[in-house]
């Protein structure tokens, strides 16, 4: 159960993704006094499933190491491509990259790896309140921040944006574009039944290439797999490109029996193997594909976006 709200904070996070909750727990953990706003009550489906070695050291770095056994997640050694008309995948582990960065990396449930980070910002000392919107900006100046939640005027003297694409800085700013050449739109859904590589591959991100976009795979526990269509703006609006793609058989995957074994274009891709049943209805994003800059905009405030896939 959410605790009243306090009329004011050192800090106020707006989002408890990944970036507010773990802003929170390191801020609550240096005894600062921070709230995160979160408007949804629970985490569902959400994107940004396959992550890279770098969240994998963070996890350690932030002591959630132990944690994570709570968290749906699958071992993720590498990334595996389809291009042009290969049929192989073409594969790249961590350990051949060019970074020296770890070898190991998760791809994780989303829902039940934020709930999990949440929690640990919670457990650090954080308020934290759910199903909780910010609504406005009121004043926005160094050392002195108000925002509106749920009708009540809470002040600050910092406001960390972890907010993702709703970017509430950057719209309060008036800084937020979309990047009409890149724009993109996302169609995705959970399934069972997804063949999977072998060995070390198992866990790999599959990502293949097709004349309308991309589209990937990713293990997310023993059972699931998480498949995302990822499509120019013009296609996703071509309602005779929706209706084939969504409807008839060449690429019914994401709405009936599977995931996409075949492009709609109809050339190449077998992604490993074939597919049963769908989760749920696949979600879609929209509009995917925005830039808003400055990133740091202030020594007190900054926003943290994220836009691309
Ligand atoms: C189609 C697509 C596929 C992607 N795939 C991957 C991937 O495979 N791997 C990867 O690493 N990344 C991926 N990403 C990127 C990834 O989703 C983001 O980088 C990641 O989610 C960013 O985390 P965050 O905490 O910054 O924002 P988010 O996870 O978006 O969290 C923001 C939170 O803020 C809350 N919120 C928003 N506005 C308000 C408000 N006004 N008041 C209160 N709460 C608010 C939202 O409910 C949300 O919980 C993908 C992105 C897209 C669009």
């Amino acid at each position: 159960m959410n605790n009243a709200i306090a009329p004011s904070y050192d800090v106020v996070v707006v989002g408890g993704g990944p970036s507010g909750a773990i802003a929170a727990r390191l801020l609550a953990l240096e005894n600062v006094k921070v709230a995160v706003f979160e408007r949804n009550e629970r985490f569902s489906i959400r994107v940004g499933e396959s992550l890279m070695p770098r969240a994998y050291d963070m996890v350690q770095e932030l002591g959630l190491g132990a944690r994570m056994a709570e968290v749906s997640h699958v071992a993720k050694l590498g990334a595996s491509f389809g291009f042009g008309d290969d049929k192989a995948l073409k594969r790249i582990a961590f350990t051949d990259g060019l970074s020296k960065g770890g070898a190991n990396a998760y791809n994780v449930d989303r829902a039940s790896f934020d709930e999990m980070l949440l929690d640990a910002a919670r457990d650090a000392g954080a308020e934290v309140h759910r199903g909780c919107s910010v609504q406005s900006i009121e004043k926005l100046e160094d050392d002195a921040v108000e925002v509106m939640v749920g009708g009540q005027r809470v002040r600050a003297s910092m406001l960390v944006d972890a907010s993702g694409a709703n970017t509430l800085v950057a719209r309060h700013l008036g800084h937020r574009k979309s990047i009409p050449e890149f724009r993109n739109f996302a169609y995705y859904a959970h399934y069972t039944g997804v063949k999977r590589g072998e060995g070390l591959s198992a866990g790999d991100v599959v990502v293949i290439m097709c004349d309308e976009g991309w589209f990937w795979l990713i293990p997310i526990d023993e059972t699931r797999t998480s498949v995302g269509f990822v499509v120019d703006v013009a296609f996703a609006k071509n309602p005779e490109f929706l209706r084939s793609t969504f409807s008839n058989g060449r690429w019914r995957g994401l709405r009936r029996s599977g995931a996409a074994v075949k492009t709609p274009s109809g050339r190449a891709r077998s992604a490993p193997g074939p597919t049963s049943a769908t989760l749920a209805s696949p979600t879609r994003v929209r509009d995917i594909s925005f830039a808003a800059t400055p990133r740091f905009l202030s020594t007190r405030y900054f926003r943290r976006a994220s836009a691309s896939a």
